[in-house]
């Protein structure tokens, strides 16, 4: 396909020293465990080719996806709305370095990913079609609001103002351009929701009724999920459409109770050698034991990984340190040796088309 603007070169990756040492084969895995897994494949076969996803360029089918990546970031911007500085970057600069970066995940086998960058935080619905268009790589963007980080336009708005702007972005665009975001991404502040985030959190609660969609959520502890869940149940929201995002720092006992609620649980920060945010475990080690604490429970059908990188990070200060190819070149091999194939190719593609398939009511 075509290129319309010249990708620039990446910058050298220096390699952390875990990565090292798993390059040098020292990591020992143990293999055939999963004959002993009590795996229920509850989804038929198949199931998930027929969903639709709602991408930047339009409707596709589930089945032409080959492998996913459920969270990450193209650009993000932390200066936030108010600020004059917020999202204005040279964006031929950006679209080379995002679509470089799709081109090297692609070439692992990627060809779905879904970008968490919602309003506040540098949602760009043009990059994104621009970069899809350009690598061929499908895209689905959010809307939903991060956390106090409201737009001067949307601010003093009602609950209900807030949730028409969802579901327009959901059912005709966003901003006017035609291209619809395909779930609603919320965030809590870590320690329990604010008012605002509470406003934010009914909003996308009545908007996801209306359409169908999901909600993701940004929330690393137990404590405040259950606290944004209660809202959100409380306006008639089905947790059967609820991804948990950061969930790896709070206990295996906390993903299995919301997971038997239905929600989708999510493990992420895989590739990062800390993670200064959440204080929440990064090791493939950790990671995989989660995994596999869900599928020993029989949640293996309600279990997403991924890595939330940013490739692009507005201002460069809080660029931080994450990979996004780590997660084909290096985690996918130890998924298929310690869980099987059959599970690895669950978790990774078809339980992320279930999760992010598009709104029940959207036609
Ligand atoms: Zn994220």
């Amino acid at each position: 396909m075509l290129r319309k603007s010249m990708p620039i070169p990446l910058a050298e990756r220096s390699l952390s020293r875990r990565r090292f040492l798993t390059m040098a084969g020292t990591v020992a895995l143990a293999a055939g465990a999963v004959g002993a897994t009590p795996w229920r494949l509850a989804r038929a076969a198949g199931e998930s080719d027929a969903m639709v996803l709602q991408t930047v360029l339009g409707s596709v089918n589930g089945a032409a996806v080959e492998w996913a990546l459920p969270h990450e970031h193209l650009y993000v911007d932390f200066h936030g709305p108010a600020d004059p500085a917020y999202m204005d970057v040279d964006w031929a600069d950006v679209t080379g370095a995002v679509v470089n970066s799709l081109m090297e995940v692609k070439a692992q086998g990627v060809n779905l990913l879904v970008d968490w960058t919602n309003i506040g935080v540098g949602r760009n619905a043009l990059l994104l079609r621009s970069a899809s268009r350009q690598t061929d790589v499908h895209i689905v963007c959010a809307t939903g609001i991060y956390k106090s980080l409201v737009p001067p336009a949307l601010a003093n708005k009602s609950v209900e103002q807030i949730a028409r702007r969802f579901v327009d972005d959901l059912t005709l665009g966003i901003d006017d351009t035609g291209i619809r975001a395909g779930f609603i991404k919320i965030a809590t502040t870590e320690a329990g929701p604010t008012e605002t985030d509470a406003v934010i959190h009914r909003a996308a609660a009545i908007a996801a009724r209306e359409v169908g969609c999901t909600i993701t959520l940004h929330s690393p502890h137990a404590a405040a999920t259950k606290a944004v869940v209660a809202t959100l149940e409380k306006e008639g929201f089905d947790l059967k459409r609820f991804v948990w995002g950061h969930s790896q720092p709070s206990s295996s006992e906390d993903h299995k109770a919301m997971a038997e609620r239905g929600a989708m649980v999510q493990f992420d920060a895989i590739s990062a050698d800390s993670d200064p945010f959440f204080n929440g475990p990064t090791d493939d080690e950790s990671m995989l034991k989660r995994i596999e604490a869900m599928i020993a429970a029989g949640y293996g059908d309600r279990v997403i990984v991924s890595i939330d990188a940013s490739v692009f990070v507005h201002p460069p200060k809080w660029q931080y340190d994450r990979d996004n190819t780590y997660m084909y070149r290096y985690f996918k091999p130890k998924m298929e040796e310690r869980l099987g194939a059959d599970a690895t190719r669950q978790i990774l593609r078809d339980n992320v088309i279930r999760a992010f398939r598009r709104g029940d009511k959207v036609t």
